[in-house]
């Protein structure tokens, strides 16, 4: 698995320090660029503003144009972006006010405003680069969120974002905003588990969440907002997704995509796998029919995170490979497999005794 903490000799800081190893002096620099000076084994001596700075990591990966956040007195820094992939996400906080059955990331009570730090990070991030923003809930702190998309859009306006939100936190004096960010820099990620609001409620442990997010969702679509909806497939929702095809056509059609999720096996999404986990490998009817319904009626649809031995050959094509390279692991009879190179294989965290029961090198 691909290390997104590097473990670093505390530098003498009092603040939270962002900087962006390069290895070379030569090229645009700015303030926050430490340059590689020297590699001994696994240490990497950089030299920032006069100070030495040592990074651990493995000799052959490639740092060159990394950006970390070092906090005081640790030994560890956050990779907060990697300038050789495609996956960046910034958690910008574990602060939730939702409580879904298969959360990745459980909440946690307490938030270290780090909005700042982020905005530089992503401010430092190579040209043209998509970076995620999630949580916990990004929009509990709305305000600081906004600041700094509104200040990193200005600075990189090449740059892209993709935010994944609960959408309970909009409101009609954030429209002027949106529209600023525009649609073609900020795609919003909305979970939607259902059309029956009670289903919808029950997963996301929230009463009124439903209600509140289709105000959310109406927001988005009046400020001319991106969103791509977001449905995990789960036992308690499974037998409701033609119907939740036929309302997101009908009611919601202004959306980009609607992205239909498999299970992640961490966080609540572990303990509660055997409640939760539905084996679409060997019972896909009711998928296929809500992409059938939605693609009939002009919207797209993707499957993410279903390895492509568990999807009927007549629908693979709506699965790209959608897991984080970091976070990816094949199994051993992948290796036989032609798909090998376009499948996004599994979450390291999934576990085969447990998981899709009809899997096989095609
Ligand atoms: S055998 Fe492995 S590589 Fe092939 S489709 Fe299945 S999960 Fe993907």
């Amino acid at each position: 698995m691909i290390d997104l903490r590097l473990k670093v000799d505390p530098p003498p800081i009092e603040e939270p320090l962002v900087v962006r190893l390069l290895d070379r002096r030569a090229g645009e620099r700015t303030a926050h660029d430490a340059i590689l000076l020297d590699i001994d084994g696994e240490q990497r001596e950089y030299e920032y503003h006069g100070f030495s700075l040592t990074v651990h990591a493995r000799p052959p990966e490639n740092l060159d144009g990394d950006v970390l956040l070092v906090l005081p007195g640790q030994a560890s820094a956050h990779r907060l972006i990697r300038a050789n992939s495609n996956h960046n996400t910034l958690l910008v906080t574990e602060q939730c006010d939702q409580l879904c059955v298969m959360c990745s990331q459980p909440p946690k009570k307490y938030h270290f405003d780090l909005f700042d730090q982020f905005g530089i990070a992503a401010s430092l991030a190579p040209p043209n680069a998509m970076i995620g923003i999630s949580g916990g809930e990004p929009l509990l702190h709305k305000a600081r969120l906004f600041e700094m998309l509104a200040a990193v859009s200005t600075s990189r306006p090449d740059l892209r974002f993709h935010i994944l939100t609960n959408a309970q936190h909009f409101a009609q004096n954030d429209i002027e905003l949106l529209a600023e960010l525009g649609w073609d820099r900020v795609l919003w990620g909305v979970p939607l588990y259902s059309a029956k609001p009670e289903v919808h409620d029950q997963i996301v442990g929230k009463s009124g969440a439903f209600a509140n997010l289709e105000q959310g969702l109406l927001t988005l679509m009046q400020a001319g907002a991106s969103v791509e909806l977001r449905t995990v497939i789960l036992q308690q929702n499974v037998d409701d997704l033609p119907e939740l095809a036929d309302f997101i056509t009908t009611r919601l059609g202004f959306i980009s995509v609607w992205a239909i999720m498999q299970l992640e096996r961490i966080g609540y999404g572990r303990m509660n796998w055997p409640i939760s986990f539905k084996d679409t490998s060997c019972d896909f009817a009711a998928t296929a029919r809500a992409i059938d319904i939605v693609t009939a009626r002009g919207l797209d649809a993707w499957l993410y995170n279903f390895p492509l031995c568990s999807v009927p050959e007549n629908y693979r094509r709506y699965a790209p490979s959608t897991i984080s390279d970091w976070k990816r692991k094949y199994l051993d009879f992948c290796g036989s497999c032609t798909l090998r190179e376009t499948c996004g294989g599994f979450f390291q965290w999934y576990d085969h005794k447990e998981g899709f029961s009809g899997l096989g090198p095609i």
